[in-house]
């Protein structure tokens, strides 16, 4: 099939098509500029986790990205993981990229240091436009800011590759008052109730939306479940009382038993719950889309059921008037997926992360999409990288997937040859021009 004249017809128009990448965290190019970049930078994130999985130990994974040691002795220790880990989606994806950036054949002992010798020296000015523009041909691409990446301010962020959204999590669920705290730094309000933290709220949307951000982001489902119940105001106010009066050092210290909680997650839930209904109704005043993770966290050990989708029909069915940009199409949980973006109006499924995770799961899941979901309501690509080498490999992985799956429509009598065409053009950028109002 891949090599039918159907197929080659299809992938020639789909690459034609310039992406509007729904999702990144790419940092600015002038803050790459500024770190020293190696091989093991393209284990910052993903394959990284499939290291951890395969059994390389949290310390050996923080030796890789230690540049004062050198680049040898940490392959020695790499190599017998990566044997494992060059096999899964996230290895592919690096392979991928190392041949076409690079014309590296391979991430191996006899190509490593040219390899790392080559990404160093392209840490200069222009690389982001000659992968994202001249070889992904990514038009814009959607940005999360992730404030240990990047800590460029929203206004500063580079609008000839990127329109940013706004990142609520922080604002959803505090635990302790060095978090509020840190919210009275980022807006200039002075947070001593919950209307204070409702105001800093406002601040933040409205400078984002000064900003011109595109929507809002929440990934809250790395640390609780996507099920936010309709709390009532005395109850949110009784929590936040609680955890704004403990002085607070860092979560992380709570995590590793050094502190207890004043607020366990459990307690916190009508506070949490409150304030996402809360970030909602501003997202939908300021016409911003949601975008929110579900699915498969990154990094190892999480409580993966926290994150199904179908925890968010009380969302859906409340607020008919916003746009919810679910993501990863909920994987492992696509069916449901599928499911609400088929009942929901305002629920649309976006495929960002998902071709690097599985090519074969997107690609499945793509022809069920096809068939369950109206056209103007699927995404097709978003990168969801730190680096440009992963965004740009992704989007080679996106525009093959696509261009496969149209074509077994077309050869099973599915769609027609213009149909399919179409498709690739809604999926690949007309939808979220759509969806986020762009201006491009
Ligand atoms: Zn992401």
């Amino acid at each position: 099939m891949i090599s039918s004249e159907l197929y080659r017809r299809i992938r020639s128009e789909v690459e034609t098509i310039p992406l509007i990448d729904t999702h990144e965290h790419l940092m600015s190019e002038a803050t790459r500029l500024a770190q020293p970049i190696d091989l093991f930078y393209w284990f910052s994130q993903y394959a990284s986790s499939d290291l951890v999985s395969a059994g390389m130990s949290e310390e050996t994974l923080q030796k890789l990205h230690d540049s004062q040691i050198p680049l040898d002795e940490r392959w020695a220790e790499f190599a017998p993981f990566w044997v494992s880990v060059r096999t899964t989606g996230y290895g592919r994806t690096l392979l991928l990229a190392a041949r076409d950036l690079f014309q590296v054949e391979d991430i191996a002992e006899h190509t490593y240091r040219v390899l790392s010798e080559k990404i160093a020296a392209s840490n200069t000015g222009g690389w982001y436009h000659h992968v994202l523009k001249e070889r992904a041909n990514i038009e814009l691409a959607i940005v999360d800011p992730l404030e240990d990446v990047d800590p460029t301010p929203l206004e500063e962020i580079d609008r000839r590759f990127f329109a940013p959204v706004i990142r609520m999590n922080d604002f959803i669920i505090p635990c302790n008052r060095l978090e509020i705290s840190m919210l009275e730094r980022r807006t200039g309000v002075t947070i001593h109730s919950l209307n204070d933290l409702l105001k800093a709220i406002d601040v933040a949307l409205e400078r984002a939306v000064a900003a011109n951000v595109v929507g809002v982001k929440v990934a809250t489902a790395y640390e609780r479940s996507l099920f936010f119940e309709k709390a009532a105001q005395a109850d949110a106010e009784r929590v936040f009382n609680r955890v704004n009066r403990h002085p607070a050092r860092y979560r992380a210290d709570f995590e590793i038993g050094k502190h207890r909680p004043p607020v366990s997650w459990e307690e916190a839930i009508p506070l949490h719950d409150y304030l996402m209904h809360q970030v909602i109704q501003r997202a939908i005043e300021y016409h911003l889309p949601i975008q929110i993770h579900t699915g498969l966290q990154e990094g190892n050990g999480n409580f993966i059921a926290n994150s199904n989708p179908l925890h968010l029909v009380n969302l859906l069915t409340e607020y008919r008037e916003a746009r919810f940009d679910l993501f990863h199409a909920g994987y492992p949980y696509q069916g449901e997926m599928a499911t609400l973006a088929k009942n929901f109006p305002n629920a649309y499924v976006d495929l960002c992360w998902v071709h690097v995770i599985s090519p074969w799961v997107a690609r499945q899941a793509l022809h069920e999409f096809i068939e369950t979901v109206p056209a103007n309501k699927i995404l097709g690509f978003g990168g969801d990288y730190k680096f440009v080498e992963g965004a740009y490999a992704h989007s080679r992985i996106a525009r093959d997937n696509v261009a496969e799956v149209l074509t077994e429509k077309v050869e099973a009598g599915y769609l027609t040859e213009d149909e399919a065409m179409g498709l690739a053009a809604k999926l690949l950028r007309e939808n979220a021009l759509q969806i986020f109002r762009l201006p491009v």
